[in-house]
C-alpha cells in the first residue's frame, strides 16, 4: 500500500510538472510577440512624500500585459519567465524607453517634476552595454537623470556583485536614483545598504500588512526606517491601503508612501486627471 501511495503521488507531481512547464511554454511562445503585437502597456502608481506639503514624489512604472490569447497575464506570472527566456532584455529596453517619454511629456507640460522609478531584472544589469543604454534612452526622451529612479530588488545579488556595483555607481553620479525594493525579504543584508549607492528603500508590504494589528511588525518597520535614515537614505512603504497605515508610518517618520490608499497604478490616460484632482483635494483641505 505504502509503495502504491508513492507511486500515485509521484504520477501526480510529474503531472503538475508537466503541466506547469506547458503552461510556461504556451506564456514564452505568446510573449515573443507581445511587443511587436503592442500588447504590453505601463500602468503608473503614484508615491507621496509625507509631511506638511505632502507633495506627490513620482510614480512607479508596472508593466501590463494584455494578450489577445490568454488575456491579462499577472507580471508576477511573465516576468519570471520573461527572465527565463532572456526575453526581458527588448522588454526592460521597452518598458524604460517607454516610461522615460511618458515622464519627459509630463515634465514639459509642467505636470510635474517627480521621479519615475522603473523596476529591473538582474540580467538586464548584466548587459555589457546596459548603463548605456539607459543613458542613451534619457537622452532622447529628452529626460534628465534626475527624474529617473531604478528600481532594483536583492535577488540582484545573487552574483556578480562588484560588477553590479560599479555600474550602479556609474549611474548614480549621473543623477538617477537607485531604489532598493521589496526590502526585507528573500536574501537580505544589510551589508548592502553600505556597500551600493542606494537613494531609497522599499519597505516591502508584508511588513507593511502587519500595522496596525502586529506590534512586532510595526516595531520591526520602524527599526528598519530608522535604519534607512542612519544610511541617509528615503524609506518608501510599499502596499499602503489604509488611513491608520499611512499615520503610523507618517508618525514613525516615513518618508513616502505606495499603495491602494493613495491611488491604485493607473493607465497612461489616468495619470493627468488624477493629479489634478490630487492637487484640488489638497487646496480644498
Ligand atoms: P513591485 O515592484 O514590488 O511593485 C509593487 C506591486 O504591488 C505591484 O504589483 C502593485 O500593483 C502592487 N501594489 C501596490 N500597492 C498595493 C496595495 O496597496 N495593495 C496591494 N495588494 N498591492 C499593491 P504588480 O503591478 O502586479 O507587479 C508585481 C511585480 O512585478 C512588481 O513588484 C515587480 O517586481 C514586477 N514588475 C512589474 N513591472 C515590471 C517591469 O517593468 N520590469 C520588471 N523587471 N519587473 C516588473
Ligand atoms: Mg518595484
Ligand atoms: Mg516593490
Ligand atoms: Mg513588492
Amino acid at each position: 500500500r505504502a509503495k502504491e501511495t508513492g507511486k500515485g503521488k509521484y504520477v501526480v507531481y510529474e503531472e503538475d510538472m508537466q503541466r506547469e512547464f506547458d503552461e510556461r511554454v504556451v506564456i514564452e511562445k505568446h510573449l515573443r510577440n507581445a511587443i511587436e503585437g503592442q500588447e504590453l502597456s505601463l500602468h503608473y502608481q503614484p508615491i507621496q512624500q509625507l509631511g506638511a506639503e505632502g507633495e506627490v514624489w513620482g510614480f512607479e512604472a508596472l508593466l501590463r500585459w494584455n494578450s489577445p490569447a490568454l488575456g491579462f497575464v499577472s507580471p508576477l506570472t511573465f516576468i519570471r519567465i520573461a527572465e527565463d527566456s532572456r526575453l526581458i532584455i527588448p522588454i526592460g529596453q521597452w518598458v524604460l524607453r517607454r516610461a522615460c517619454d511618458f515622464m519627459a511629456g509630463m515634465v514639459k507640460k509642467g505636470l510635474t517634476d517627480g521621479r519615475i522609478s522603473v523596476n529591473l531584472s538582474v540580467s538586464q544589469l548584466l548587459q555589457e552595454d546596459f548603463t548605456e543604454n539607459v543613458l542613451q534612452t534619457l537622452e532622447q526622451s529628452g529626460l534628465s537623470p534626475r527624474h529617473l529612479e531604478l528600481e532594483i530588488t536583492e535577488s540582484i545579488f545573487m552574483g556578480s556583485f562588484d560588477l553590479i556595483r560599479s555600474k550602479l555607481e556609474y549611474l548614480r553620479r549621473t543623477g538617477i536614483g537607485i531604489a532598493l525594493d521589496d526590502f526585507g525579504t528573500g536574501y537580505s543584508s544589510l551589508s548592502y545598504l553600505v556597500q551600493l549607492p542606494i537613494t531609497t528603500l522599499k519597505i516591502d508590504k508584508s511588513f507593511i500588512d502587519g500595522i496596525p494589528a502586529e506590534e512586532r511588525t510595526a516595531s520591526l518597520t520602524s527599526s528598519i526606517i530608522a535604519i534607512g535614515h542612519d544610511m541617509g537614505l528615503s524609506v518608501t512603504a510599499e502596499g499602503v491601503e489604509s488611513e491608520v497605515q499611512r499615520r503610523v508610518l507618517e508618525e514613525t517618520g516615513c518618508d513616502k508612501i505606495q499603495g491602494y490608499y493613495l491611488s491604485r497604478p493607473l493607465p497612461e490616460s489616468q495619470v493627468q486627471a488624477w493629479l489634478e484632482s490630487f492637487q484640488n483635494s489638497k487646496i480644498d483641505a
